[in-house]
């Protein structure tokens, strides 16, 4: 049987085929989910019911997730991506405004604040690999009206200083904690910082389901009560719209995966960072290797372990060779994207992000990752460089 999709763009598929030829993989669905008869019975029961949209089950997600985001209020929606989309529409930004973010992220982000209307203005990252609070000010225009730090792989971003300069300026804080589920700064929650943040669940996030959905935190309760409206067509009842909106419900079925998930999500993150303490103790003797400083008082949740690597096409591809996933997010900065040409970015422009992009590569680090498994890896690398 052919299983080739006929659309060169349904490429994912492929991803996953690809990968699973590897013997030390990123993806690890097959164990994540070997419970899956679990699930499985609790959506027969949906099924049964026929409540596939909103419904109990997204409620109690909502409420349990909240409470672990360490925020009164939840919204499960359709994607990460809607997330941060909904986030700023809700905040009322559009056309013409400006959101200042990292150019070392993830497609999603830039496309969320694109497709809400606004333009990205890029400013630089830090060793940490996340926006640097002391590069904003500068990017800051009368046309400014947020800022949308990326807790990249799990770190969560200096908020403090943050907040501190989008109160100066009297600008919002959008979080995007779709690497960051989980993750703390001097014991406060990723998600509890800002206006409001976006998380996702996309099935290789540290809290994946069967497919897309996403996240909403916030204090706010006006937010709150807003961005419900604005993810069910603004209805306030069957028969009653309260604004023209959009239709981004997290699906009831995937909310019944995220509850199973959900009981596991402190297995899934200590796991991670076990291991990630791991790498860093076996690695950091290795000198073409360079291992971020950790910060104590941050909870990094490792959705991704990265570092920056000598050679690093040449170690990537090593580590290929040797039936190791070793992977690079991502090559290219947002600034440098075909689809970023009309804003005039260059080469150069934010040195240190493109430095990072051409250095960093990724080991995996899920839970399911055995001591054995990281002593080859430690071992390939070694060879690689001797
Ligand atoms: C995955 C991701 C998103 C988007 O999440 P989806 O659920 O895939 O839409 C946004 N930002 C970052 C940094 C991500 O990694």
């Amino acid at each position: 049987m052919n299983n080739t999709p006929n659309n060169h763009l349904n490429f994912l598929p492929n991803q996953y085929r690809e990968t699973g030829k590897l013997n030390i993989n990123h993806n690890y669905l097959d164990r994540q989910f070997s419970d899956y008869p679990e699930i499985l019975k609790k959506i027969e029961g949906l099924v049964q019911r026929g409540d596939f949209t909103l419904g109990e089950e997204v409620d109690r997600f909502e409420r349990r997730f909240a409470e672990m985001a360490g925020t009164p209020y939840a919204i499960g929606v359709g994607s990460g991506t809607d997330a941060l989309f909904l986030s700023l529409k809700a905040l009322g930004i559009k056309e013409g405004d400006e959101v200042i973010t990292t150019p070392f992220t993830f497609f999603a982000t830039i496309g969320a604040i694109v497709t809400a209307g606004a333009r990205p203005v890029f400013a630089d990252v830090g060793k940490d690999y996340n926006l640097d609070p002391s590069k904003i000010e500068s990017k800051i225009t009368s046309k400014t009206k947020a800022i949308l730090p990326v807790h990249w792989s799990g770190l969560i971003c200096d908020m403090f200083e943050i907040n501190a300069i989008a109160k100066k300026h009297g600008l919002y804080v959008v979080e995007d904690s779709c690497h960051a589920i989980n993750a703390t700064y001097k014991g406060q929650r990723a998600g509890s910082f800002g206006d409001l943040a976006g998380f996702s669940m996309h099935p290789l996030k540290n809290l994946n389901i069967w497919g897309d959905g996403g996240v909403i935190t916030t204090r706010s309760k006006d937010l709150y009560e807003k961005l419900s409206l604005m993810r069910n067509h603004g209805l306030a009842s069957r028969d009653v719209c309260e604004v023209f909106s959009y239709n981004s419900r997290l699906d009831t079925l995937q909310a019944i995966v995220a509850n199973h998930l959900l009981n596991k999500i402190e297995t899934i993150t200590n796991g991670r960072i076990a291991n990630s303490n791991r790498f860093d103790e076996k690695l950091r003797g290795i000198p073409q290797l360079n291992i971020p400083t950790r910060n104590p008082d941050k909870k990094h949740v490792y959705h991704l372990y990265m570092f920056g690597a000598e050679d690093r096409d040449g170690l990537k591809a090593h580590l290929i060779k040797n039936g190791i996933d070793a992977k690079v997010h991502y090559p290219i900065p947002m600034h440098l994207q075909p689809a970023a040409k009309d804003w005039g970015y260059r080469k150069g422009d934010f040195p240190i992000a493109e430095g990072v992009a051409n250095s960093v590569i990724s080991l995996p680090v899920h839970e399911f990752i055995t001591e054995a498994e990281q002593d080859i890896v430690v071992d390939s690398i070694r060879r690689y460089y001797s």
